[in-house]
């Protein structure tokens, strides 16, 4: 076949929108398939088929062909040139719209291995290759792209094309760069040079990500701007707490001044993993009934949407030198129009509520409590508020100075939300 000759016959209109760049050169098709290593036994897949001058070769060699062809005006060319071939099945979709598992199964299910060999359209190379990467078991890819995305794709660490893009795929699959392929052998001729690379999907995974898409997003986020350091970009996606993402570092012994492309594919799951411990896992919280009583479900704090389901907020009045203590809140973190809340927090799953009461009030207070009172349960809309009453040991910190809290009398509580709403529990108080 010859791709001028087909377009001529048929005076086709090559579109630029579908990434249409026809291969023309003989040799290089016969590098692409002989590269793919094709046997009778085999399924292939191949995205954009174009004139069909990749099908044919394909055909050759293939037990069977599952071509995705997006441009509708195309079909009836390649029916026409390609009706010698019974091994072909000639799909009329957008690849990123087609069901290509229920097709596998449908068309490819009694061939032993099925591979995508392909010239990919340029514009949507990643989202295909992620797509199917995720969604399908495929043995083998054999792709042609465009030569600065192989290169991302292969890239290796500490290297300028290593990214975001390289460490998606390469957590996934080995990638290899297997030729560089000149732009003038395509009509029309694109404006850069492309290269065939091999995906080979790993059966399983070796260092996985205990939350894939936390992975994907630290690792985009960590590449958001080049020249900042990862801890940089790190806060920016997680906020501004550098202490938690230093931790996270030095205990990975990697320096606060590394930059993103220092760290290798297994380092990137191990900090997603560690992300996950530091700032995630304590946002899991229990769901209880409307008298405390376990449901047997953990949910993420953010997610509480069940009604008649409620999570345990622990609060704390403390007594230090005859004076009450509470803490005074940003705005932000409160949902009611008062300033002033109590110190505590909601329980991390499984944990008690003296002992998640203890670690809240530590961690906002640096105070230790002890002779901790229950002095009663509130029930507001999904939250089950238990508040205590409890002395506090003081750890040598000028407390209203060094972190803006607030000393009260019992005369300053009895405006609280919470007093206000149940004066049976500021009875209990002492003066
Ligand atoms: N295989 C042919 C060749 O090597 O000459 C054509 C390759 S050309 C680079 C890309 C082909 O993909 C075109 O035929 C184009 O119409 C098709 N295409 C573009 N977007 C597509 C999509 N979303 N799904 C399926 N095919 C698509």
């Amino acid at each position: 076949m010859n791709t001028k000759k087909i377009i001529d016959e048929n005076q086709f209109h090559i579109k630029k929108k579908f990434g249409q760049n026809f291969l023309t050169d003989k040799q290089i098709l016969e590098k692409i398939v002989s590269a793919a290593e094709i046997n009778d036994s085999i399924g292939v897949i191949e995205i954009g088929p174009g004139l069909g001058v990749l099908t044919e070769k394909l055909l050759e060699k293939a037990k069977h062909v599952l071509a995705y062809e997006i441009d509708s005006e195309l079909i009836p060319i390649l029916e026409k040139n390609l009706s010698n071939y019974s091994n072909l099945t000639l799909i009329n979709k957008d690849i990123l719209l087609a069901d290509v598992k229920s097709d596998i199964n449908r068309y490819l299910c009694d061939c032993d291995k099925v591979y995508v060999v392909a010239n990919l359209p340029y514009y949507i190379t990643t989202p295909i290759l992620l797509g199917l990467l995720q969604k399908v078991h495929i043995d083998k890819y054999v792709v042609m792209m465009q030569l600065e995305v192989a290169d991302r794709l292969c890239g290796k660490v500490s290297t300028k094309d290593y990214n975001s893009l390289s460490i998606t795929i390469q957590y996934q699959a080995s990638v290899r760069k297997l030729f560089k392929v000149p732009r003038t052998v395509f009509k029309p001729a694109p404006n850069v040079d492309s290269a065939v690379i091999e995906i080979k999907a790993y059966d399983e995974i070796k260092h996985k990500p205990r939350n894939p898409e936390l992975f994907f997003d630290v690792v985009r986020n960590s590449f958001a701007q080049r020249r900042k350091t990862l801890i940089n970009n790190l806060m920016n996606r997680f906020g501004p707490e550098k202490e938690k993402i230093t931790k996270i570092l030095n205990k990975m012994g990697i320096k606060e001044t590394a930059r993103s492309e220092e760290l290798t594919v297994d380092q990137f799951v191990d900090l997603a993993d560690n992300i996950l411990t530091e700032f995630m896992d304590s946002e899991l919280v229990d769901l209880y009934d409307k008298d405390a009583n376990p449901l047997g479900l953990t949910i993420h704090r953010n997610a509480l949407d069940k009604p008649n389901a409620y999570i345990k907020v622990t609060s704390c009045l403390i007594k230090y030198n005859n004076l009450y203590y509470i803490q005074q809140r940003s705005p932000y973190k409160i949902t009611s129009p008062n300033l002033y809340e109590l110190p505590g927090g909601g329980l991390d799953s499984g944990e008690g509520e003296v002992e998640g009461l203890i670690r809240e009030v530590k961690e906002e207070t640096e105070l230790d409590i002890k002779n901790i009172k229950l002095l009663g349960r509130t029930l507001g809309k999904y939250i089950i508020r238990c508040v205590y009453f409890a002395d506090a040991v003081h750890n040598n910190v000028v407390l209203h100075e060094a972190i803006n809290y607030k000393w009260v009398t019992k005369e300053e509580l009895k405006d609280l939300d919470l007093f206000t709403k149940h004066p049976e529990l500021l009875e209990e108080l002492d003066d």
